[in-house]
């Protein structure tokens, strides 16, 4: 990815978390404490304020410094996972990586959120659009597919029972819902699938 396009997809990223805040916060309202659409939008603005210093530097370095910006501003139990999602993508990823090595990137940064989060999927969380999104990367998919991939796995959270993070206090009563972080997973793999899309 050139610096032009991870400035453009910074932007991007702060622009959909924008228009989605209200939509996130009303989904964390259902069955958490309200602050998700916040909490993201809060993060992905200071994001959006340093786009082009982060796109100044090599992928790795970019990438670990935009989860380390996001662990210090999405605060939330989301903020530190997708802090650890970013700095574990960082660590893992080459300067220009092909399909294969940011699959296998994406794979370990996907463990570290697991471990950080003690969670798993089926639990309804992030974990449960990251994991099919890995799956469709590593078999080849199209972005535009990948995209959608992450709404129907956003949308299959609907009918799980929460087991990890404050939905998971409700128990049956959090049936029904979809969790706030699956969808706000699913919005950033979008915009990350269309811009890579237009880069390919
Ligand atoms: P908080 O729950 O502290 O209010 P947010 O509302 O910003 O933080 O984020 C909630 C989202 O974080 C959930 O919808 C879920 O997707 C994700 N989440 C919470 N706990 C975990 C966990 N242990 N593992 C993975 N994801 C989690
Ligand atoms: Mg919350």
């Amino acid at each position: 990815m050139t610096a032009l396009n991870l400035s453009r997809l910074i932007t991007a990223a702060a622009d959909t978390i924008a228009a989605h805040a209200e939509e996130l916060t009303a989904l964390d309202q259902a069955i958490g404490d309200g602050d998700h659409g916040l909490n993201m939008k809060r993060g992905f603005e200071a994001l959006r304020s340093e786009a082009d210093a982060f796109a100044g530097k090599p992928l790795p370095e970019a990438l670990k410094a935009i989860g380390t910006k996001l662990v210090m501003t999405v605060g939330g139990a989301s903020g530190p996972l997708f802090g650890t999602l970013f700095m574990a993508l960082g660590k893992d990823i080459s300067a220009a990586p092909d399909r294969v090595d940011l699959t296998a990137a994406f794979g370990k940064a996907i463990e570290a959120v697991a471990a950080r989060g003690k969670s798993q999927i089926g639990q309804k969380t992030m974990l449960d659009v990251l994991q099919p999104v890995h799956e469709a990367l590593a078999v080849g998919r199209t972005p535009a597919e990948i995209a959608d991939i992450a709404d129907l796995a956003a949308e299959a959270t609907v009918p799980m029972k929460a087991l990890r993070g404050r939905a998971s206090f409700l128990g049956e009563r959090s049936i029904g819902h979809m969790d706030a972080g699956a969808r706000s997973t699913a919005l950033l793999v979008r915009i990350v699938a269309q811009t890579i899309g237009e880069d390919a």
